[in-house]
């Protein structure tokens, strides 16, 4: 019997979504790790199209070419950093300019669609992992094994933010953060938003081990 190219793989796949703030990415890694599964931060790769555009001087508004960046650019997303065509950006994808850049990269459907299809080659490739990001769970991989949607208070998501920043006011953070989640949620093509089937856990008064152990209960 031969095997049939176009059937559906089934992948161990867990979507992690939210917004900015919410917990998202340290809880995505401790579930990767407890299950020894992979883990891919779908954000850097929105960021690193940023980056490189910016480097480039590229206007970010210039939908096609940063499309073109997008289809073309070879995006590394791992546990050691990020790196655009092997030059390393792990710090810079962090910073101001490409914070401010970002939403309006990740409102281009033609960057979106690039970016969805490395993703899911990431995980076809490892048989599944753990994602996290806006849309992983209303697009990218509509049936995912499990769907989480992390929330938080704004002001619990922007008190943790700017502990991570460490340079940035509290004031500066909280603005940047209600500006993306407009951005993010009001956006045309795959905004931000809660699939019907998602998991909502609600972080403002719960520790990382305690989010961790809900999500992996889910999966007994
Ligand atoms: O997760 P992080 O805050 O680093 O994401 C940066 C930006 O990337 C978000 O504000 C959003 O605009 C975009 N993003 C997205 N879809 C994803 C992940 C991130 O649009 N799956």
């Amino acid at each position: 019997m031969t095997s049939n190219p176009e059937a559906p793989i089934s992948l161990r796949v867990i979507a992690i979504d939210g917004p900015a703030g919410s917990g998202k990415s340290t809880v995505a890694k401790a579930v990767a790790l407890r299950l020894g599964l992979e883990y891919l931060d779908t954000g850097a790769m929105y960021r690193a199209v940023a980056f490189a555009a910016i480097s480039g001087g590229v206007d970010v508004e210039d939908a096609d070419r940063v499309a073109d960046i997008a289809e073309r650019a070879r995006i590394d997303v791992d546990e050691m950093g990020v790196r655009v065509d092997g030059v390393d950006a792990t710090i810079e994808i962090r910073g101001p300019e490409v914070t401010r850049a970002v939403s309006i990269v990740a409102a281009n459907p033609k960057v979106r669609a690039a970016l969805r299809d490395q993703q899911r080659a990431w995980a076809r490739r490892r048989g599944g992992g753990v994602l996290e990001g806006r849309d992983i769970g209303t697009v990218v991989f509509p049936d995912a094994m499990l769907k989480v949607y992390l929330t938080a208070d704004p002001e619990v998501r922007a008190a943790r933010r700017t502990k991570e920043v460490t340079d940035l006011s509290y004031q500066t953070v909280a603005a940047d953060i209600a500006r993306r989640d407009a951005l993010d949620s009001g956006r045309h093509h795959d905004p931000l938003s809660e699939a019907a089937d998602a998991v909502h856990v609600d972080t403002s008064e719960l520790t990382i081990d305690g989010v961790v152990d809900c999500i992996l209960e889910l999966l007994l």
